[in-house]
């Protein structure tokens, strides 16, 4: 099977309107997906558990007659991790403990300091109290996605977490609730979709309405995400994965190829660039690829993705590489070369950045430590990884001593009569001390 890859070169003219046609992406811009997912979080709002059974029985094509029937008790979960192997319980809990002691490295502890005359200002950090976590199970089932929405709310300090999973024609998946175990989760509901994220954000009589809601999906569980916005938090809008590789041309052209074609498999819209100086080691990826792509499961889905909207870009050096790699803000970036600690200096846009020829993104995606939920479509351009700081909110701490005030009623009281606020003036007024009021 032959690969019909699109060639880019950057010194073709036009090259930067077609880089960034390569990269347009839109992931809620359907307006018939809007409409049906408008639909069914209002529905979901108005009737609670009555709406959720009804189109969870529709999409999911189940059979549900009462709420109960959509919860999974923890005895259910322990249940579940002893159906599955001990290899793959030991992997889980694994990158379980890794992950937890990355993200134990993001905690941001309260702090505070004191002014001479007395005056304390500082910040109060605090877990949120509930949050829903959405693991996607449409097609395919995503553990990884368990450990890595889950530990860093456990992490932070977040009470109560609320796992939602859909479960197509009832089946559920036993790695999946091992992974909910192992992480911790208090609540499991077998529900997905818009119902689900729509759940979380009103509560029904059966689910518990959360403060935030994480975790990736298809475009309606995106949709409704960003729609129940603002009544709830959510970590982020994901689109279809993507992976940037830039390559000095010196590593293994099977690795390359097979690190592309590990994200070209996640789905049919999945992105994989490669960017590299050297235009036979181009050639010889391609042939791997091509000699690669027969041995592969899931061989269709990757050949829609690369010849959707893979590319390989030819470059005239690594610097010109590197500004490539700042404009595409990639969701994974690999930097597999030579001193790579080197050029990482140079990426000021990415989601991940695996350094070097031994650490494909495969490695990040399950167990090395940080967080797999990352962000998509260019948004590394001003977003950041799924981390404890996405659990933690930040309260303002102000003390004023009576000196304190005093001061500091002298700064606001012109302010507030410039804003014409009276109340606010006199409000700070007050405190300003006799001896100081110059009467
Ligand atoms: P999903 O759980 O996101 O969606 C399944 C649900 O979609 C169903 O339960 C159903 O309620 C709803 N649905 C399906 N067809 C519908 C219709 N016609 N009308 C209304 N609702 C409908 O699972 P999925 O479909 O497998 O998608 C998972 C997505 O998550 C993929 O795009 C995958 O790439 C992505 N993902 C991303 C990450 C990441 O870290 N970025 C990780 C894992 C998965």
């Amino acid at each position: 099977m032959s690969l019909n890859i699109r060639e880019f070169s950057s010194s073709a003219e036009g090259f930067r309107s077609e880089l960034e046609s390569l990269l347009a992406w839109d992931s809620v811009s359907d307006a018939g997906v809007q409409q049906a997912v408008a639909n069914i979080v209002e529905q979901v709002r108005l009737q609670g558990d009555t709406a959720l059974i009804e189109f969870t029985n529709k999409f999911d094509r189940r059979n549900v007659a009462s709420s109960s029937e959509l919860e999974i008790t923890r005895d259910e979960l322990a249940l579940a991790k002893g159906r599955v192997s001990a290899e793959l319980v030991a992997s889980l809990e694994a990158a379980a403990k890794r992950v937890h002691n990355y993200h134990e490295r993001q905690i941001q502890p309260s702090w505070q300091y004191q002014e001479d005359n007395g005056t304390v200002l500082g910040q109060k950090i605090t877990p949120l109290d509930r949050v829903g976590v959405y693991v996607p199970g449409g097609k395919a089932a995503y553990p990884s996605s368990v450990l890595m929405n889950v530990m860093p709310a456990k992490v932070a300090g977040v009470s109560e977490i609320i796992m939602v999973v859909p479960t197509p024609d009832g089946v559920v998946n036993d790695i999946v609730l091992a992974a909910a175990y192992i992480a911790g989760v208090d609540r499991v509901f077998t529900i997905g979709g818009a119902q689900a994220v729509a759940a979380l954000a009103y509560g029904t009589e059966s689910v518990p309405k959360v403060d935030k809601i994480v975790g990736p999906g298809n475009i309606y569980v995106a949709t409704a995400k960003k729609m129940v916005f603002g009544v709830v938090g959510i970590d982020m809008i994901a689109g279809p994965s993507e992976i940037l590789v830039v390559c000095d041309g010196k590593t293994d052209p099977d690795w390359i190829a097979m690190d592309l074609f590990s994200q070209a498999e996640h789905d049919e819209d999945a992105q994989s660039i490669l960017i590299s100086p050297d235009s036979a080691f181009l050639k010889a990826v391609k042939s791997s690829m091509d000699k690669l792509l027969q041995t592969q499961s899931r061989k269709d889905i990757i050949k829609a993705s690369l010849e959707g909207r893979g590319a390989f870009i030819h470059v005239e050096n690594m610097d010109e590489a590197m500004d490539i790699a700042n404009i595409v803000a990639a969701e994974h970036l690999e930097l597999s070369m030579d001193e790579p600690e080197k050029w990482v200096e140079k990426i000021r846009h990415a989601g991940a950045i695996f350094m070097g020829r031994h650490t494909p993104e495969a490695l990040g995606d399950y167990c090395a430590g940080p967080n797999h939920v990352l962000p998509t479509s260019g948004t590394a351009r001003f977003s950041s990884p799924l981390g404890v700081y996405d659990f933690q909110k930040r309260s303002s701490l102000i003390y004023c001593s009576p000196e304190g005030a005093s001061e500091l009623a002298k700064i606001a009281s012109p302010l507030a009569r410039g804003e014409s606020l009276e109340a606010h003036a006199l409000s700070a007024e007050y405190r300003i001390l006799q001896d100081e009021k110059g009467e």
